[in-house]
């Protein structure tokens, strides 16, 4: 698909057109993914963070409670991962140096030795020898998203501190594809000063990494963040009309849908995100226009309204026990299945 293309589907209007989209989407899914969705753990053991994002709710200059879960913790709830059948286990966190390279090294290791779990991490920017040391001990993917392909955008949503350097999200992901990590990009959806034209950009970005997982979702309104409270776009020039894209529902499932089509054997979920904004079928019309995976929460309750990226986050106050059942139901009910074992990048 041409970036024309991927515009044009992007602003097209039709329902009908729509229809087609989405049922070409699931054909393409199917025959490249199968019917399998897969389940990744997601645990997200600290709310520290380094970064100034102009769009999150972890964001350094936040007055909150941090948490930092401890590694016993980390281990014990990993090992629910295994009880509930997951095949994967996500451990997500703000930039979090207090995440230190060697004991994460360490646990890294029993996972893998211990359970039959595959480990991806989602840690943000760490330095090369940091992604090194914990693929060396045997973490199998790395979650970046690069969040926007535009650059100006990019770096006015990512404002740097005194000492801090302006980093390049492509060249890490290239970096970690080269140490042997999955990789895994993606973008939100309709941030403020975001065209559809770069948004379609992003989708073509997608296809030229050749990314193994594409995580996307619309950017939700955190109020205590610069972008939410629409400071970030003070002295900006706005936005010819009809260039901004939106951060909808609708939307979201034509960049998931689009996605598929780009990347026809990437791993790709449906977001938390979109269950945010359709609670009752956000995750289904996702898994129905392209996506093939699942990441329930294992956070542990406690934690888990810590860790408000957004607010209103759907599922904050269920158990890890309450989102399985819910999960598996969901997925039977639309005909899918539960998939088995790791659940790697198709080839
Ligand atoms: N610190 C890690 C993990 C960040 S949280 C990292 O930097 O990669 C995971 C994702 O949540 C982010 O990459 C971002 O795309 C998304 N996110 C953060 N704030 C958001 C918001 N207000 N609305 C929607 N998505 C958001």
């Amino acid at each position: 698909m041409t970036l024309t293309d991927l515009e044009t589907w992007l602003r097209e209007t039709s329902p009908a057109r729509l229809e087609e989209l989405w049922a070409e989407t699931d054909r393409v899914r199917a025959q490249n993914v199968g019917d399998e969705i897969h389940l990744r753990g997601l645990l997200e053991i600290s709310n520290f963070c380094v970064r100034s994002c102009g769009y999150c709710g972890l964001r350094r200059e936040r007055k909150i409670t941090r948490y930092r879960m401890s590694w016993p913790e980390v281990l014990e709830c990993a090992r629910q991962a295994v009880e509930y059948g997951y095949g994967t286990v996500v451990l997500q966190a703000g930039e979090d140096y207090g995440l230190r390279r060697e004991p994460l090294a360490e646990v890294i290791q029993r996972l893998k030795a211990e359970t039959p779990l595959a480990v991806t991490l989602s840690l943000g920017e760490r330095p090369e020898e940091d992604l090194l040391a914990w693929r060396e001990a045997g973490a199998d993917r790395y979650l970046l998203r690069f969040e926007t392909s535009d650059r100006k955008l990019y770096e006015r949503i990512h404002p740097l501190r005194a000492g801090q350097e302006r980093s390049d999200r492509l060249a890490l992901l290239r970096r970690l594809r080269e140490m042997g990590y999955e990789i895994g990009g993606g973008v939100m959806i309709g941030l403020p000063g975001q065209t559809y034209a770069s948004l379609a950009n992003d989708l073509a970005l997608f296809g030229e990494l050749d990314l193994d997982m594409i995580g996307v979702g619309p950017w939700i309104a955190h109020p205590e963040t610069p972008l939410g409270a629409g400071k970030a776009q003070a002295g900006q020039p706005a936005l010819p009309a009809g260039e901004q894209a939106p951060n909808t529902e609708d939307m979201t499932y034509r960049v998931v849908a689009l996605a598929r089509i780009v990347c026809p054997q990437a791993n790709l979920p449906t977001t938390t995100a979109l269950a945010t904004l359709n609670k009752a079928t956000g995750r289904e019309l996702g898994l129905a226009r392209g996506a093939n995976v699942v990441m329930p929460n294992l956070t542990p309750v406690k934690y888990r309204a810590l860790y408000e990226i957004y607010p209103e986050k759907d599922c904050v106050n269920e158990t890890a026990e309450a989102c399985r059942l819910c999960l598996s139901g969901r997925i039977h009910e639309m005909g899918r299945t539960v998939g088995k074992g790791p659940g790697n990048r198709h080839r």
